[in-house]
């Protein structure tokens, strides 16, 4: 028997993330000790108000399907958000309930990528935008995402990475894998060049706007009017309200995106999960204590994890502004980071995730996510220690 699958399949990625945690399951199960900073999701439960509204719904017979879109006051009360956040008006008519976040990336990239086009996305960054910009066949360009600048994205380097060919640009603030954050400055300077590129589409995936420190705020990309017309935001429940499992994103498009967009969503899952839209409107709706509290929290976690990394031997990390991770310089501990991240798995039961997994540019580095307690990250941190004393230059 020979099954046609086609070519595109051959080159589909995907997260290593999701490995990792496999092998650390296996190796718990078979007794082994293991902390798991490899995973990307809050280690708090959902709000329990939100739990309850969306046991309401069902008990209330929210069972059937809702409109393709999402259900109305959810439209609405993302729209009161981006107005909130962003300052930007926006109708309910150009929101899409979607589920998870990463389905926004997945739509977006099939309405642009094709073989001779270009796509522009962060390196290192979310794994998913590389592989489905391989996926449709258009060329994926890298814009290198340098430690030096904070982890932030020069709008100088990205605008510089612009030809007549690219159709859609990527950007990731605050960002995985690095926690970097783009400062406003920057921000300013993308908008002014992408004046020179009128039919350049732009993605701004603004999943951890939750998650800001250091007195910094988010700068959605929404709160530019110039660039209302060709920009996608892609947000979510899954981050600030820790809701990774119920899967519960959304959109905001463009009119002529939204029609192709809500096509897709009719064409492959009909709608998003009744009840979970009742629970992100009480999420939206509801007290924002829950939000504050994690976010809180993070920041006293990343304080542990950046100075405990800045003192193990060949390391340094930088102070991320944003999302839940540190991505620390291994470079001078000489490892080669995929293999210091797999000998720390094995050796030491700490599961991070080498840098370049997530694109060329994160050699030298890992990926620790501090969403874990704060015993947790100390015994990891003493682990790691322990760890590279032992097996330097291993
Ligand atoms: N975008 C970024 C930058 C992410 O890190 C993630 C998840 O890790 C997503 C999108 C996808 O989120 P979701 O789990 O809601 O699909």
């Amino acid at each position: 028997m020979t099954l046609h699958l086609v070519d595109s399949f051959g080159r589909i990625g995907e997260e290593n993330a999701f490995a990792v945690l496999a092998r650390a399951t296996e190796l718990q199960r078979a007794g082994k000790d293991i902390i798991n900073l490899g995973i990307g999701q809050p280690d708090f439960p959902t709000p329990p108000h939100i739990v309850e509204a969306a046991v309401k719904a069902l008990r209330d017979g929210a069972h059937g399907y809702t409109p393709a879109t999402g259900i109305l006051p959810l439209r609405e009360a993302v729209a009161a958000y981006v107005q909130r956040t962003a300052g930007a008006t926006v109708s309910p008519e150009s929101v899409l309930i979607v589920p998870g976040g990463k389905i926004t990336m997945h739509m977006a990239i099939l309405m642009f990528g094709e073989p001779g086009a270009e796509i522009l996305y962060p390196d290192p960054g979310f794994p998913i935008y590389r592989s489905m910009i391989e996926f449709t066949g258009a060329t994926p360009v890298p814009v290198p995402i340098r430690e030096e600048n904070g982890f932030a994205f020069a709008a100088e380097e990205l605008l510089g990475l612009i030809t007549p060919r690219t159709r859609l640009i990527i950007v990731n603030s605050p960002a995985n894998p690095t926690g970097g954050v783009t400062p406003k400055a920057e921000i300013d300077k993308l908008v002014a060049g992408l004046a020179r590129w009128p039919d350049v589409a732009i993605m701004s995936d603004e999943i951890y706007d939750a998650q800001v420190y250091d007195g910094m705020s988010h700068v959605s990309l929404m709160s530019y009017p110039d660039i209302r017309d060709r920009l996608i935001l892609l947000n979510g429940w899954s981050k600030t309200y820790a809701m990774t499992g119920w899967r519960m994103g959304w959109s905001v498009w463009p009119k002529p995106l939204y029609e192709a967009a809500r096509k897709l969503a009719v064409n492959s899952y009909s709608c998003v999960n009744a009840a979970a839209q009742w629970a992100g409107l009480a999420a939206l709706e509801g007290p924002q204590d829950a939000v504050h509290a994690m976010a809180a929290e993070f920041d006293r976690r990343r304080g542990v994890v950046v100075a405990g990394l800045n003192k193990l031997p060949g390391v340094s990390c930088i102070s991320p502004k944003g999302a839940f991770y540190a991505f620390p310089n291994v470079s001078k501990t000489g490892w080669k980071a995929k293999a210091l991240a797999s000998a720390l798995l094995e050796d030491a039961g700490v599961a991070t995730i080498g840098g370049p997994d997530f694109g060329v540019h994160g050699e030298g580095y890992i990926r620790l996510s501090y969403a874990s307690s704060l015993p947790n990250i100390e015994q990891a941190l003493e682990r790691m220690g322990d760890f590279l004393t032992r097996r330097n230059a291993g």
